[in-house]
């Protein structure tokens, strides 16, 4: 009965949200005597309410028939029969009917093979829930049950589990990924076949990984999904060193062990990405650098030792050179939110040039995730902090510097009022000036710091290599 309900409603929605320029598509390949259907994600995606990101158009016309049939196309992935249709509004991905065979290398079919049967190609898809179809007059097709299993919310692989990873071992981290996505539960035939085959993954690109590692992160919760990661063998394959935190117990201020804390702090942060990253990572050295001083676990410099192996994990799995130094900056920088009664202004001043302020925000996101992870803290900021970020605001109206580009002086003055040449040499006046304004901020000024640059570079003396 549900499900009556839901093939009407689908003719409704049809109509109302597949674009026109896609449903366009749909009829033209009909006129000229073809089956078409939009397929998989953008179908999911329609019986759920969410809205699709992108719509990929399934038909039983060859690759040659669907460039012949509408003016403008690309023959974008026409070996494996996709060719990219250019509408007013949108390319729109046309792929015709196809069977998978042969997967010798765990993640490519060798070969490709054209079908006239739509549940032939919808049998290759990964999920039942990806493996829907929808027509021209909004008619669901939906031989694997995918319908069903969103109902029930659950991750069924189409087939035979085991096959279809071995087929192509990624799927199993999709499963994992639109569990979290979806808060879908994976059946047990499907969870079993993953944990007897994790170690396949090895065989897939970092890249891919990555992709649906990211998505996992940036899901509502994603805790549960990282444990279920760890237990099935998928995450040792990748990012085998946060296991070391698993039942790593911490110290008197922590109720939970390395692990348990890290998913809590993911969990916690906000869901950006860099900020993700820098939950799950941000203790990764902790047992590396456990020392017990009469009886007390401390872990000296897990800050730095994490920035470091966050920096070879985040290469590794191929991540962009910005998203590497923002996650490594914040993990090395994360115990620095906190203010010890003796700072003076000058040493916020220097700590505020040393995180630098536009990560001030996220920093603070991660020392709330990092204190409710600890199961012992009554609140999410301490006095510390909320002293720390006091006196950052009071050092913040003077009209101060926090980086070289904050003096009131640059390095074509120094040149100037010096007669000194470009090189090296300007650098190292200038950053010796930041120095002092970082000292006594009134330093601040054109004047002050042009009759200083003079002074410094009159006195200066060539570093020893350059005097022999
Ligand atoms: P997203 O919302 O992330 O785009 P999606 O399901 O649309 O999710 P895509 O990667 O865009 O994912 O793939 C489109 C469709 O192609 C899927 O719905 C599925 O039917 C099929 N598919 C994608 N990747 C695989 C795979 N590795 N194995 C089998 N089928 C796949
Ligand atoms: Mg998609």
């Amino acid at each position: 009965m549900k499900d009556l309900l839901v093939r009407a409603r689908l003719r409704f929605v049809y109509k109302r949200i597949v674009p026109p320029d896609v449903q366009a598509v749909l009829r033209r390949l009909g006129l000229h005597g073809h089956q078409a259907f939009v397929v998989g994600g953008c179908v999911r995606d329609l019986v759920i309410g969410n809205k699709p990101q992108d719509w990929d158009v399934t038909t039983d016309a060859r690759p040659e028939e669907v460039i012949r049939i509408f003016e403008r196309t690309v023959p974008s992935g026409v070996k494996h029969g996709t060719v990219t249709v250019l509408t007013s509004a949108r390319p729109v991905e046309v792929t015709t009917y196809r069977i998978d065979v042969d997967y010798s290398d765990y993640r490519h079919p060798d070969k490709v093979v054209y079908t006239r049967d739509l549940r032939e190609d919808l049998a290759r898809r990964d999920l039942t829930i990806n493996a829907m179809a929808l027509g021209a007059s909004g008619e669901l097709v939906d031989p694997y049950g995918g319908l069903r299993d969103l109902e029930l919310k659950v991750i069924r692989a189409v087939g035979d589990p085991a096959e279809r990873f071995r087929e192509d071992a990624l799927r199993m981290m999709r499963a994992v990924r639109f569990s979290a996505q979806l808060a879908m539960i994976i059946e047990p035939a499907t969870m079993a076949a993953i944990k007897a085959q994790a170690n396949l993954l090895r065989h897939v690109s970092a890249e891919r990984v990555r992709d649906e590692f990211n998505k996992i992160l940036l899901s509502p919760a994603p805790a549960a999904s990282l444990e279920v990661l760890r237990e099935t063998g998928l995450l040792v394959v990748f990012l085998p060193e946060l296991l070391e935190g698993v039942g790593f117990e911490q110290n008197v201020h922590h109720a939970f062990t390395v692990w348990e804390h890290t998913l809590i702090a993911v969990d916690t942060i906000p869901a950006a990405l860099p900020l993700r990253l820098a939950a799950l990572l941000h203790d990764v050295a902790k047992p590396r650098t456990l020392t017990v001083i009469a009886g007390e676990r401390h872990f000296y410099d897990h800050e730095n030792l994490g920035a470091g192996m966050a920096r070879s994990i985040l290469r590794r799995l191929k991540y962009d050179n910005g998203t590497i130094e923002r996650v490594t900056h914040l993990i090395r920088h994360h115990m620095a939110l906190h203010l010890s009664p003796q700072m003076k202004d000058s040493a916020v001043r220097r700590l505020i040039a040393r995180v630098g302020l536009d990560n001030i925000r996220d920093l603070l996101e991660l020392r709330r995730a990092d204190r409710m992870g600890s199961g012992k803290k009554p609140g999410p900021v301490s006095q510390g902090t909320l002293r720390l970020l006091n006196r950052i605001e009071r050092v913040l109206k003077e009209d101060s510097a926090f980086g070289l580009k904050d003096l009131a002086i640059d390095g074509n003055d120094v040149m100037r009022v010096s007669g000194m040449k470009p090189g090296p040499a300007v650098g190292r006046i200038l950053r010796q000036l930041f120095e002092e304004v970082l000292e006594t901020p009134e330093l601040n000024r054109r004047e002050l710091l042009e009759a200083r640059a003079r002074e410094l570079s009159g006195t200066e003396e060539a570093p020893l290599g350059e005097r022999l």
